[in-house]
């Protein structure tokens, strides 16, 4: 049984759904990349063959550089050995008539992106075959917890936890250290914009339904209402400017609140006292490369082994913190 309720401020549904194996100024490799790409294709692809449905992306990143620094870090990188599958100098292909780039461009390859949309519709589709799916908000009052979970009628062996940022108000595992970090960003119509690659450059564009593209986002600790904001929308489009060249049009704005988490591992694993509650949780700002392996690993340790790895763990805080 599923207990799913479309609240505000869910993440999955809104994010771009974007795997970049290399990220950040100092173009570092995302941490498990290789082995969570292979996960991420045998995965998603599946599911594309059983839904008779696309969904899954292998296309390019192109990086923008903002100066010849960038353009000389990502060349050199480029040389090493643990990166050369994934970036591409092609910073003499000279000016792009679709953006801005002065000072060059590079290629990160084995990126993609999921249309989380409707890989949830899809997904959804299949579990209703296989589970009951209840729309409702799961409220603590109503859980009892014996040898076995009783919730309303429905008596169950375990129940797992998978809330993303609203795990702070689980009064099981909201110890769990998992900052809320929002992100608000921009659906953009861009009639000239070619489809075949995704744009980073301040900002990330993705090619998206139809005639329309991803742009975002905002990395938000502060203001962490349940709404866009002008300085939020303001600051994408600025950025947006910076970067293309073409004219575009803003169709719609939205947001979401990414369940991160200090250490930037999975919180994956069983409460210390109540052994039939679980928490699969964390997926910060990767859940679209992470889920899928650490789904499986998840399952392999609920069903066969009983171990985890020990980065995603829980128990790694649980030291920190007594319980009664
Ligand atoms: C703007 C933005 C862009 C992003 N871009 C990317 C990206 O490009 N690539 C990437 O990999 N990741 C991206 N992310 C991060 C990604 O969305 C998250 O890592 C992932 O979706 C987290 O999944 P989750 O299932 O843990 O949480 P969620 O997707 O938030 O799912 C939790 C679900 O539980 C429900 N729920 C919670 N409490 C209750 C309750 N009491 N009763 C009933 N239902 C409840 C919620 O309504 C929701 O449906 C982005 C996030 C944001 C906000």
């Amino acid at each position: 049984m599923i207990i799913d309720r479309n609240l505000p401020g869910a993440s999955s549904k809104v994010a771009a759904g974007v795997i970049n194996p290399v990220t950040g100024k100092r173009l570092v490799k995302s941490w498990m990349i290789n082995e969570l790409n292979k996960s991420c294709l045998g995965f998603y692809k599946h599911f594309e063959n059983v839904s008779n449905k696309s969904f899954f992306y292998n296309i390019n990143v192109i990086r923008v550089f903002n100066n010849y620094q960038e353009q000389n870090d990502f060349i050199s990188k480029s040389s090493e050995t643990a990166y050369k599958n994934y970036l591409v100098d092609s910073s003499n292909q000279g000016a792009l008539q679709f953006i801005k780039n002065d000072f060059g461009s590079g290629i990160i390859q084995q990126s993609a992106f999921l249309d989380t949309k409707t890989f949830l519709d899809v997904a959804k589709n299949i579990l209703q075959e296989k589970a009951t799916i209840v729309d409702a908000e799961f409220k603590f009052n109503d859980l009892n917890i014996k040898d076995t979970i009783e919730w309303n009628e429905v008596s169950s062996k375990r129940i797992i936890f998978c809330e993303g940022y609203r795990m702070k108000d689980n009064p099981f595992f909201g110890y769990l250290p998992l900052p809320s970090l929002k992100g608000e960003f921009l659906l953009i119509e861009a009639k000239e914009l070619p489809r075949n690659n995704m744009i980073k450059k301040g900002v990330i564009i993705v090619p998206y339904d139809s005639d329309l593209f991803w742009v975002g986002s905002t990395y938000d600790r502060d203001e962490l209402s349940l709404q866009n904001t002008e300085k939020g929308v303001e600051g994408l489009t600025e950025k947006l400017n910076q970067v293309l060249k073409v004219p575009y049009t803003i169709k719609e704005t939205g947001f979401g609140i990414r369940p991160t988490v200090v250490d930037r591992r999975p919180l994956i694993g069983c409460h210390p006292h109540h052994k039939n509650l679980f928490v699969f949780n964390g997926l910060g700002s990767k859940g679209v490369s992470l889920a899928p392996y650490f789904a499986q690993h998840f399952i392999e340790y609920l069903e066969q082994d009983g171990k985890l790895m020990k980065e995603v763990d829980i128990v790694r805080y649980q030291k920190k913190f007594t319980f009664q």
